[in-house]
């Protein structure tokens, strides 16, 4: 797995040959350099540079300023682009998530101490080679997740890093040392310093991860006690099938979260979620997953084209889906019955019925209830027969109904 070289793409060699040009630092560091030591693609490259931004942005012809108060400079370079950051020092963290200043530094060393873990905090360029001053190549051998410096004070300064561990821990693989675990356990009640948007995006991480069961961990810890006690609950309440079924379940965040969360009511799961600022589609996916998770569903052709006239044909697969892991069934019979469904167009939604209000008022029914219910009534015997997807038929059929 080791190796002394990295093999950096031409736009983030490019950027640090120039900043080199210049006779300012540059490496490639975190992520991408951990990523690459486990043979891993990266996501994207961030570089480290002792250049001030502005003159990153003077040497590059195309920038943007995504989060220049930290020090930070897009890069558009051959079509791709790298995070540019001036080595900085973080100030006092008062509130414990935002640094109070951020001090630019022209040592490199200061920059990598800043980092969470030592895993993260290695450095690499072509003319140097690696820089590690944390031991961090060693740890991402041994798959060891290590804060870099007092495991509590790093927490105390920023409570999100107590998650990324966890997080980091179900992705990678890797074990959190001991005085680094010990000390998110003793210091979770900090986590409450920390926003719903920042802990959604750590809790949704984990959650698609290989190993979905660390949420465990998470609840371990005392982190979801303090922020999402329900969840907390959930977890102890039924252990047993989650356990059995979460990896059984596509990484898919809507299915995944409806997996924990289904057996409460619409209102507390709706809650839950917007209290941790799911976006609404998320938010409605998963209470509509939930509820036919509830209930046993019937996965005839009628109910199958019910589900998709009350949902869609991707939900209804979903549904069968869910199904299928909670009661350990086959579904391929009911899978094939969704597909022929879809493969020959049959009519599951009022707007595919061959008839429609404007048809019925011209046979004379008023506007109003009556009329929704004959439509109603058509688009169910429909869903029971598609082949009486037809117009004179279903004319006929409002007739024979509005004479009795
Ligand atoms: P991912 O693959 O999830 O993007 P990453 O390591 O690249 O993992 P990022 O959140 O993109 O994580 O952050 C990039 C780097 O910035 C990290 O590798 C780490 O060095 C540093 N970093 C990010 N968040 C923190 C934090 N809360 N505290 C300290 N250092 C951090
Ligand atoms: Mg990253």
């Amino acid at each position: 797995m080791y190796m002394d070289e990295i093999k950096i793409p031409e736009a983030a060699a490019l950027i640090i040959e120039r900043l080199n040009n210049a006779g300012r630092e540059a490496y490639i560091v975190g992520g991408c350099v951990r990523d690459c030591l486990l043979g891993k693609a990266p996501k994207d490259w961030d570089i480290t540079t002792s250049a001030l931004p502005a003159e990153v942005k003077a040497l590059f012809e195309h920038t943007y300023d995504t989060g220049i108060k930290h020090g930070t400079v897009t890069v558009l370079i051959k079509g791709e682009s790298c995070e540019v950051t001036t080595y900085r020092i973080d100030g006092e963290y008062t509130d414990k998530r935002h640094p109070d200043s951020v001090i630019f530094t022209d040592k490199l060393e200061g920059d990598l101490a800043r980092r969470d873990f030592t895993m993260n905090a290695v450095a690499y360029s072509p003319k140097t080679g690696f820089v590690d001053r944390f031991g961090g190549i060693g740890d991402i051998k041994s798959g060891i997740i290590r804060a870099v410096g007092e495991p509590a004070e790093r927490f105390n300064e920023d409570a999100l890093r107590m998650m990324r561990a966890l997080r980091f821990s179900a992705q990678l693989g890797f074990e959190i040392e001991g005085k680094t675990f010990d000390a998110i356990a003793q210091n979770s009640a900090l986590i409450k310093n920390v926003s719903p948007e920042r802990i959604r995006d750590e809790l949704f991480k984990l959650l698609l991860s290989p190993d979905p069961l660390k949420i465990y961990s998470l609840k371990q810890t005392g982190i979801l006690d303090c922020v999402l006690p329900l969840l907390s609950a959930l977890l102890e309440e039924r252990h047993e099938e989650i356990k059995r079924c979460i990896g059984l379940v596509p990484p898919d965040i809507a299915k995944r979260l409806a997996l924990l969360l289904y057996s409460r009511d619409k209102k507390s799961i709706e809650g839950f979620l917007r209290a941790l600022r799911a976006d609404n589609k998320t938010i409605k996916d998963i209470a509509t997953l939930s509820g036919y998770m509830k209930i046993q569903n019937d996965f005839s052709p009628y109910g199958i084209r019910k589900i998709i006239c009350d949902t869609s044909p991707a939900m209804a697969a979903d549904i069968i889906d869910m199904q299928g892991i909670l009661t350990d069934e086959d579904t391929s019979s009911y899978k094939n019955i969704l597909k022929a469904v879809i493969d020959n167009g049959e009519c599951c939604s009022m707007a595919e019925l061959a008839v429609n209000g404007t048809d019925l008022k011209a046979l004379g029914v008023a506007d109003g209830r009556q009329l929704g219910e004959l439509l109603k009534k058509c688009l169910d015997e429909v869903l029971k027969d598609p082949g009486k997807n037809n117009r004179e038929y279903l004319i006929k059929e409002v007739c024979n109904i509005c004479t009795h």
